[in-house]
């Protein structure tokens, strides 16, 4: 990082930190978030509870089926994490501009750091999922595609100590049939994206936020796609922030229906993992820092949330895929536990390999064909 963004984010930083000790030192005004009624802020135009039932799939780069903006709103949605070095500098960002924003985990991210997944929730954002190991659901065997979706579900589920939202996005976008006809059948919705980020080809926070720019230029709205363990959105989300609101764009949070049900098969295996790293923490403190941060108190003084829901001519029976259950899978039912789910024997070590820090960050580098 150069010195220039260091100054800035310290100044940055310092200004979120003073707006809160002021919110803290007058109770009245933290209760009705009078310091997000700040004009110079983006806040949150409003809340789009967004109803899963069925697998709506969202995300104009891919589907076509539901589009819930306005012209001049965005969705702001980050990918891959959460990783501490960077997902700290995007928190800090949204704090500051009073936004809330959606977080498409990895599953072992997401144990590998579960107090940074608790401060996301906690702050107000939503948690949905990225898949377990974040690999591509088109190479794999259907039984392996439904478990790195269910065991993602469960990973996130366990490091955040609650539900998550039904929320889905594929790894690098690949979106085979019978993965989508799986998210159908668990009532996940699915979303793409309209404007991209391109933060993976760069380190420079500057180029990252004329990708989006130019884009929004010409689109006029859209589901954002950034990803937190990318260094020009750390670097670079703060200052795109301030130039959506000087360009008048409004931010749209969504928020689930509905909580995600896990699968029991799979909640024993993120939990015996989760029981494990906590271990590894307990005999290595130095590797464990305290954290402190806000609770939301709510949603907000703000409209109503519209809902939106897959159109009703959209909502297909469940399929079954081929060679796997047949029948949807139960939640939280060890003995209703999907086929597939008693088959695979993912407690095995060689079959999870140990989350290596340097083996970050991987490239989303393989789905331009669907420009
Ligand atoms: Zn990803």
């Amino acid at each position: 990082m150069n010195g220039s963004i260091a100054i800035l984010r310290r100044v940055r930083l310092a200004v979120f930190a003073a707006s809160a000790l002021s919110a803290l030192a007058h109770p009245a005004a933290a209760q009705d978030k009078s310091a997000c009624n700040d004009a110079s802020v983006l806040g949150v135009q409003r809340v789009v509870e967004i109803d899963a039932k069925g697998g709506p799939l969202l995300g104009n780069l891919q589907y076509k089926e539901i589009d819930f903006l306005e012209p001049g709103e965005v969705v702001l949605t980050f990918d891959d994490g959460p990783s501490r070095q960077t997902t700290e500098a995007v928190l800090a960002a949204l704090a500051e501009h009073c936004t809330k924003a959606t977080f498409f985990m990895v599953g072992r991210m997401a144990l590998a750091e579960p107090d940074m997944v608790r401060k996301i929730d906690a702050l107000g954002h939503t948690v949905g999922s990225h898949t377990w190991s974040h690999a591509n659901q088109g190479s794999l065997s259907a039984a392996n595609a439904e478990r790195e979706i269910e065991l993602g579900v469960s990973a996130i589920t366990a490091a955040l100590g609650k539900p998550i939202a039904p929320f889905f996005r594929f790894p690098y976008l690949s979106d085979p049939r019978r993965s989508i006809n799986y998210l159908e059948g668990r009532d996940i919705g699915v979303f793409s994206i309209d404007v991209d980020s391109y933060d993976f080809r760069t380190r420079n926070g500057a180029v990252m936020k004329q990708n989006v720019l130019s884009q929004l230029q010409k689109k006029g709205k859209g589901i954002i796609l950034f990803h937190d363990i990318q260094r020009s959105t750390a670097a670079g989300i703060a200052d795109l922030l301030d130039e959506l609101k000087r360009r008048k764009f409004k931010v749209v949070h969504m928020i689930p229906k509905a909580p995600l049900a896990t699968v029991a098969a799979y909640d024993a295996i993120a939990q015996k993992d989760l029981a494990r790293r906590k271990v590894q923490t307990a005999n290595n403190p130095l590797a464990s820092r305290s954290m402190t941060w806000p609770v939301e108190t709510g949603a907000g003084s703000g409209p109503a949330p519209v809902t939106v829901a897959r159109p009703p001519s959209q909502q297909l029976p469940w399929k079954p895929a081929a060679g796997t259950a047949a029948a949807p899978p139960a939640r939280n039912a060890d003995a209703a536990a999907p086929q597939a789910a008693r088959n695979a024997t993912p407690a095995s070590r060689a079959e999870r390999p140990a989350w290596k820090r340097e083996e970050l960050p991987w490239q989303e580098q393989m789905w331009n064909h669907y420009r």
